[in-house]
């Protein structure tokens, strides 16, 4: 088998259980493996640490599939991990929840590059990295084994695949592609679901366990839920009770399907008022407008692609939190997330107060949130812990 042999002293991630090799780390490759091959990785006195997938056109040139030197990769390994993969998603209980959850989650199921979602019927997957489309008919024969599912769909989109020089790829792995909008349930709301076109595999699964707080938070609220993509946290804000309910995106089509979730739960569309529009130039011009809210929900996109942009996301955060804290009245509550794994949850909450100092707010931290239980962190790999979320009060 061909070999990675790293530099004196950087073994200790691995030895640690830390799944990446980064090619700063690397003194030597042996027997010229290609993109997804399977390679061993030996420390500098040549003891063995981790076998795993070669990336070369990726920072990260190793992904550890396995700290076992017995341990073969191949279809069976694949079959094994996901089975595990199912019974832990079983443990959790995710299925009386609803219908939709995150199947595998990459690194922290030990498939690094590997994500399946579930909705209904249907599985949408991503296979992120060299090792992940290396291995792809073998996961796919496993995954389908581990329904019966109607249909396993692609959507290796994600702009993440040009590091490890892959294409895009999309399309029916398996079965019957999804039909245009997939409903599905979650917690008793019904949601539709665009896994063909919308963002990641069409859903945001990691909030579902935050999505539904505005329901114990809203009743006779204004709400501002900003950032709204279809719609979820403000369709539990109108079952709170609401007063009102402003959505705002820049995705006219999300608003749009947003609309058809509120209809489907039966909520009434008159209180509610969809602004497609910058959420930045937006909270500035309410501002402006003296317009005030009771709860406001701040989940934009990821701010920080990777440690690099950090102080630029910061900044980005820090602005949208001030602003949403000007337009809060007395009593109000912000829920604020941060979907950048490279802002950890300590930093996060540091810009949050330093946007209420700025803000002149005297807030208090009541709950700090996170992604839900199918998107669990190896305890080895913090850089698993990507959504941070603070729930905080003002005075
Ligand atoms: N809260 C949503 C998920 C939000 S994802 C849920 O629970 O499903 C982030 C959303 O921000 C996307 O829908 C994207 O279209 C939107 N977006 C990105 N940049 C924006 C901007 N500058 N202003 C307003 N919306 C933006």
């Amino acid at each position: 088998m061909p070999s990675v042999i790293l530099n004196q002293g950087r073994e200790r991630s691995l030895l640690r259980r830390h799944p990446w090799v980064f090619s700063g780390a690397i003194r030597e490759v042996q027997g010229d493996p290609q993109a997804g091959d399977t390679v061993d990785v030996f420390g500098a006195d040549g003891a063995w640490l981790a076998r795993g997938a070669f990336s070369p056109a990726s920072q990260i040139t190793v992904r550890t599939w396995s700290f076992h030197q017995e341990t073969e990769i191949g279809p069976d390994f694949f079959r094994h991990r996901l089975a595990e993969a199912v019974g832990f998603r079983q443990s959790l209980g995710v299925e009386r929840q609803g219908t939709a959850f995150r199947l595998v989650h990459g690194e922290s199921d030990g498939l690094p590059g590997v994500i399946a979602d579930r909705y209904g019927e249907f599985l949408v997957c991503q296979f992120l990295t060299a090792g992940a489309e290396r291995w792809k008919a073998s996961i796919v024969e496993a995954l389908a084994a581990s329904g019966p599912y109607r249909g396993i769909y692609e959507r290796s989109d994600a702009e993440v695949r040009q590091k490890e020089g892959l294409a895009p790829a999309v399309g029916v792995l398996t079965g019957e592609a999804p039909p245009d909008l997939v409903e599905i349930t979650e917690n008793g709301v019904r949601f539709l679901v665009d896994a063909k076109h919308g963002h990641k595999t069409g859903f945001y699964l990691d909030q579902r366990e935050n999505r539904s707080a505005p329901g114990a938070l809203s009743q006779d609220r204004d709400v501002l839920n900003g950032f709204s993509y279809t719609g979820g946290f403000g369709v539990w804000a109108l079952k709170g009770g609401a007063r009102s309910l402003v959505n705002v995106d820049s995705s006219a089509g999300a608003l749009e399907l947003g609309r058809r979730n509120l209809q489907l739960n039966g909520l009434a569309a008159d209180k509610v008022e969809d602004i497609e529009a910058d959420m930045f130039g937006l909270l500035r011009r309410f501002r402006d407008a003296r317009r005030e809210f009771d709860l406001i929900i701040i989940d934009p996109p990821k701010f920080a692609e990777t440690r690099g942009h950090l102080e630029k996301a910061c900044r980005g955060y820090k602005d949208i939190n001030l602003f949403a804290f000007k337009l809060l009245r007395p009593g109000g509550t912000l829920l604020t997330f941060s979907c950048s794994g490279a802002v950890t949850p300590d930093l996060f909450q540091k810009v949050v107060a330093d946007a209420a100092l700025d803000a002149g707010r005297d807030a208090r931290l009541v709950r700090h949130l996170s992604q839900a239980p199918d998107h669990p962190v190896l305890l080895s790999f913090p850089e698993g812990q990507y959504l941070s979320g603070l729930q905080v009060a003002v005075r």
